[in-house]
């Protein structure tokens, strides 16, 4: 009576009988369609009037191949003579799916449009889908984040699942029928059914959200299971499964639903894509269930909505799925931002700790040497003066120590600069052959220095660095000899006008470098070995520190070695030489004479007040006082005249900068405002050194100070003549 006749879940046989007249003067070829394409069993037969039988199978229990009419939906063949009533019957069954019992005549020319345009549409729809599962599983990869897997396979899964329902899967990949392409349907069903909810729980966040819908899910998944289980162990339930799957699948999209509500009153966040992407998923089978109870008209929509709302689910979810990559790609913006911002404060920490530690070290160090220097000039006992020159030898390694960590930060910061002076390099290089020819002797190392004639004896360049290189590099050849010889050689190239090369070259006899370690040893913290470091001890600083200062000198440094023979490190460094009649160098350094000047020395520490007053109490015509703290310090100025300061940096109540700015404000008279300042001071960092000069000092100077440097810096700033 009805063209959809729906029968409902059944394993029951189902016979149609039908008559079909032609009421036309023509012979009639006609297609006849009816049930879904996985129904199990489908037979047609027509009976003609002489009692003969003629029958046609489909159903899918059949090999593909063995189907009357080679189609993947039920479709026999009906021809009619002109006037003439056929007499047929249609047997069906399942094995528990839905069956669905239409009889729809199709003329030729229909089925091969229809046919067309189903190609189009399903293509259509197929190749989304597998373009939506592939691109979120490349995302998968990506970003490594479960819930793009689990959108992935829902898409695959649910693409398979109309795959077989459209009767694809058997007619392409089981076409020899069997187990797997009766039970297809519904184990992709629960697959698809379980990604989907594993995918919404983290995509809504609902173990967080609600600890009872997420055991809900948790209750479904145990279904799932034990549904499959079920499927492939007790056959004779399977009659069953098909209702409970359809049940299940309704749980499902309940507690999608309630994930969704449950969402918006605790977070008043609409997912609209999510939302909208289910919304299209229940239209699609709300009207699919419809027409199969016949509310709704039979035609291509009504037959493929719940596919055409599984097309439009995946392109909202789709785009759900972009709107959280956007998030996730904000989310690891922000936390960029967080990164940087801590590792900027982890700097600025650094910084502060290095500077502070100089300041720390570098202040008692100062005092320790400068109190050896006098005891050893104030006493003749021999045994005194040795204790003396061992302490005097630790206090200098590890001034050495604390000043590597420092240079090593600065260059770390790109801080480090050249300070080109005028120098006297013979008198360097006696200073540095006196130096290690003593350390030498003491290891019992012979030491043989050589440099040639031609060196000039002024030169221009940062000598306090040239030292440096030099000193590292000869320290490194005794440290790492044990017995032998080192030997130190200068040569000098003139180049083109006032430009020469030097060239040093330090050989020893000592362990060598191992060709494996040779790749290493300009790089920071490089220790030959474990053992190494316990015997020569070392940060694994120098060399890295030469070579960028080699490079700052736009030099060269090359070191060639030979395990338990020796080293040779060549190390050429270009300066400027000036003729000697245009430089004046203090030819008598012995004599201090500040012809009268009056210093004021700021300075909190008491042992620093003594060290310059060590240093001072030899300098004829100089009186020196001193203030305690910036504020002390300002007060004096006020009351007394002085020609120079020697401003510490880091005080109580007042310290060295905001001093230094009311002296150059004003607060202490007009005549006292640009009284020359210098900074004294055991903070090192390249950042101190630009602002004392920024708030307006004359000149930075560190400790532990040099007494030639301090009064020829004193000097040059009060003006004096040599
Ligand atoms: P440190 O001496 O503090 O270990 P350096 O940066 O000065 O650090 O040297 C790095 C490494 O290079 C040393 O640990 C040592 O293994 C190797 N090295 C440097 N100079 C010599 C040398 N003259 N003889 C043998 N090994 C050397």
């Amino acid at each position: 009576t009805n063209e959809n006749t729906d029968l409902g879940f059944t394993n029951d046989n189902y016979w149609l009988h039908f008559k079909v007249k032609n009421t036309t003067d023509d012979e009639v070829n006609y297609f006849l369609e009816s049930s879904r394409p996985i129904i199990d069993l489908a037979y047609f037969y027509q009976v003609k009037e002489n009692g003969k039988i003629y029958i046609q199978k489909s159903g899918d229990k059949l090999k593909f191949k063995d189907r009357t009419f080679q189609n993947r939906k039920t479709i026999f063949k009906l021809f009619l003579k002109p006037n003439e009533t056929g007499n047929y019957y249609l047997h069906l069954k399942s094995d528990g799916e839905v069956i669905n019992a239409p009889v729809i005549l199709k003329s030729s020319e229909n089925f091969i449009v229809e046919s067309n345009f189903e190609q189009i549409v399903f293509g259509f729809f197929y190749g989304m889908l597998i373009i939506a599962s592939i691109l979120y599983f490349f995302f998968f990869f990506a970003m490594r984040e479960k819930v793009f897997l689990y959108y992935s396979l829902y898409v695959l899964f649910i693409g398979l699942l109309q795959f077989s329902l459209d009767g694809y899967f058997y007619e392409f990949l089981t076409p020899n029928a069997g187990w797997l392409s009766n039970k297809s349907v519904l184990l992709f069903a629960i697959i698809s059914g379980f990604f989907l909810g594993s995918y919404t729980q983290i995509y809504l966040n609902v173990k967080e959200i609600s600890a009872r819908i997420n055991i809900a899910f948790k209750t479904l998944y145990i279904c799932f299971v034990a549904l499959f289980f079920v499927i492939i162990f007790i056959p004779q339930w399977f009659k069953y499964c098909y209702p409970i799957m359809n049940g299940l699948g309704l749980y499902l999209l309940i507690l999608i639903i309630a994930s969704l509500i449950e969402t918006y009153n605790k977070t008043k966040q609409i997912y609209q894509f999510f939302t909208l992407g289910i919304l299209s998923l229940i239209t699609g089978f709300v009207l699919f269930i419809l027409k199969n109870f016949s509310l709704l008209p039979y035609n291509f929509f009504t037959e493929n909505s719940s596919k055409l709302g599984t097309g439009v689910e995946v392109i909202f979810l789709s785009l759900s799925m972009a709107s959280l990559i956007k998030k996730l790609k904000e989310d690891g913006e922000s936390s960029q931002v967080i990164a940087l911002q801590r590792s900027e404060e982890m700097n600025e920490l650094k910084s502060y700790f290095l500077s502070n530690i100089s300041h720390e070290l570098r202040t008692p160090l100062n005092t320790i040497s400068n109190f050896i220097d006098a005891i050893n000039n104030e006493t003749d006992i021999e045994s005194i003066k040795e204790k003396c020159s061992i302490i005097k030898g630790s206090s200098n390694s590890l001034l050495s120590s604390v000043n590597d960590i420092l240079d090593f930060s600065k260059i770390e910061k790109e801080e480090i600069k050249l300070e080109p002076i005028e120098f006297d390099c013979h008198k360097l290089f006696e200073e540095i052959n006196k130096n290690i020819s003593i350390r030498a002797k003491s290891k019992g190392i012979d030491f043989q220095f050589t440099q040639s004639s031609n060196i000039s004896k002024i030169m221009f360049g940062d000598e306090d660095r040239l030292r440096q290189v030099i000193m590292n590099i000869l320290s490194n050849a005794l440290k790492f000899t044990n017995d032998g010889n080192v030997k130190f050689k200068i040569e000098s190239t003139d180049l083109k006008d006032d430009n020469v090369e030097l060239k040093f070259t330090v050989s020893d006899t000592g362990v060598g470098i191992s060709k494996h370690k040779m790749s290493t040893v300009f790089e920071s913290f490089s220790q030959q070995t474990i053992n190494n470091k316990r015997k020569f001890g070392g940060l694994g600083l120098g060399l890295y520190i030469v070579k960028s200062l080699v490079d700052l000198f736009k030099g060269n440094i090359n070191i060639e070695s030979v395990e338990n023979v020796g080293t040779v490190c060549m190390v050429t460094i270009p300066l400027v030489k000036i003729k000697s009649n245009e430089t004046q160098i203090p030819k008598d350094e012995s004599i201090f004479d500040l012809g009268g000047k009056k210093i004021l020395v700021v300075e909190d520490n008491a042992m620093n007040q003594m060290v310059i007053k060590m240093i001072t109490k030899k300098w004829l015509n100089t009186s020196v006082d001193y203030a305690m703290n910036g504020q002390e310090g300002l007060d004096c100025l006020k009351s007394n005249r002085y020609d120079i300061i020697l401003m510490d940096l880091q005080m109580p109540v007042m310290d060295g900068y905001e001093a230094t700015i009311a002296i150059r404000n004003g607060n202490c008279g007009i005549n006292v405002k640009s009284i020359p300042i210098i900074a004294v001071t055991a903070d090192v960092m390249e950042t101190t050194k630009q602002k004392v000069i920024e708030i307006g000092m004359n000149k930075y100077l560190s400790k532990p100070v040099n007494k030639e440097s301090l009064f020829e810096n004193i000097k040059a700033l009060v003006n004096l003549t040599a």
